[in-house]
């Protein structure tokens, strides 16, 4: 499928576009395997306009792997915040960790060696290994998958194991022998910027001489979709519980969904329940007490991956009880102005911010 004289084409268009169009990213400034490993954890699942600015914070804070593996989790979490998917951000300081531990604190420059690392999987290993180390390894991801599947007609999308070794293979035959890490990004770039998902912009492409979904005016139909997965729509009521001027707040469990991050008490709403039944049951059933709703606060929707949720936010007091959290892995109180230290998953982050606005015009 990919002859040899085909596969040098291919690399010459590639490379010399790269090298013309390539987006300016903090992370391309130089090859620090330390900020490409950083970058590459922040790429997974997220785009690279919303990545670029907590990158920049982030080597603010963590200008070198030392700092980050010394780092406290709630500070790295505080850090990731509003990038989601939080795991990534806890297995970054873990490896951090481990790197200094086992490896006297330099990145690992083998398949094997980095593989090891927590939350490295083949895609982050051949970005660190042939952009940071100039390794000959490809990279797959979304991008490049788009890519493949329209220059070559392929069938495969990703979707099983088998299409994804394929997928993997014919990127392998295709890098050169030296220069992998930019022939990689390459081949991302091209899918983020001309190569869209949707219209993609063929007259600019560098390989529309050599791409048959081009040739034949596929290029829709290519990669073939999966078929959607569907997305659930869930109801949750929270309380922003006060005592005096201080508002409780709580701990997720460690190890579970968004372990780690702060949170407003309150949970799913049960069948026939209201929005305020729903808050009272579950602060009676998390914190043992019975609360007063003075106000609804606001309605917040937020979309995951997976769900659609609507977050009904309550202003409420203590009215009977005595707080006692049965549920959380820590809890507190603290003023408004406090809220802004603890990490707290997006959606609650949009309470924090009605509730400062709020402060200011009082
Ligand atoms: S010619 Fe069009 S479909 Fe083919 S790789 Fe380029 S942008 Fe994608």
């Amino acid at each position: 499928m990919t002859s040899c004289a085909f596969a040098k084409t291919l690399r010459k268009k590639l490379l010399g576009w790269y090298e013309d169009e390539k987006r300016p990213m903090p992370w391309r400034n130089n090859r620090n395997p330390y900020r490409i490993l950083v970058a590459e954890f922040m790429l997974q699942q997220t785009q690279v306009k919303t990545v670029i600015p907590y990158f920049e914070r982030w080597m603010k804070s963590f200008p070198t792997l030392q700092k980050l593996a010394r780092a406290r989790e709630s500070t790295v979490l505080k850090h990731w915040e509003g990038l989601g998917y939080y795991s990534r951000a806890r297995n970054l300081r873990k490896a951090a960790q481990k790197i200094r531990r086992d490896y006297a604190g330099k990145v690992p420059d083998s398949m094997n060696e980095i593989l090891k690392l927590p939350g490295v999987g083949r895609y982050t290993a051949g970005a660190v290994l042939s952009i940071a180390f100039g390794k000959k390894v490809p990279v797959l991801d979304g991008n490049v998958k788009r890519v493949l599947s329209r220059i070559f007609l392929l069938k495969e999308n990703g979707g099983t194991r088998k299409s994804e070794n394929i997928l993997w293979e014919t990127m392998q035959r295709l890098l050169p022998a030296t220069g992998a890490g930019n022939f990689n990004q390459a081949c991302m770039e091209l899918g983020a910027t001309v190569c869209l998902s949707t219209n993609p912009l063929c007259p600019r492409c560098p390989v529309k001489r050599n791409c048959q979904a081009q040739k034949s005016g596929q290029q829709s139909f290519y990669p073939p979709r999966n078929r959607a997965v569907p997305v659930t729509k869930i109801s949750v009521s929270a309380g922003v519980l006060f005592r005096r001027d201080k508002i409780y707040i709580q701990m997720r469990k460690t190890g579970g969904l968004m372990g780690g991050l702060w949170e407003f008490p309150g949970g799913k709403f049960e069948s026939g329940e209201s929005a305020e039944q729903c808050l009272r049951r579950e602060i009676k059933e998390e914190l043992g007490v019975t609360v007063r709703i003075d106000e609804k606060f606001m309605t917040v929707k937020h979309s995951y991956t997976r769900f659609r949720v609507t977050l009904h936010v309550f202003l409420c007091r203590v009215c009977a009880g005595k707080v006692s959290p049965t549920r959380c892995e820590k809890w507190n109180w603290v003023t408004a102005e406090e809220l802004g230290r603890y990490p707290f998953p997006s959606a609650n982050v949009k309470i924090i911010k009605r509730l400062m606005k709020n402060q200011e015009s009082v």
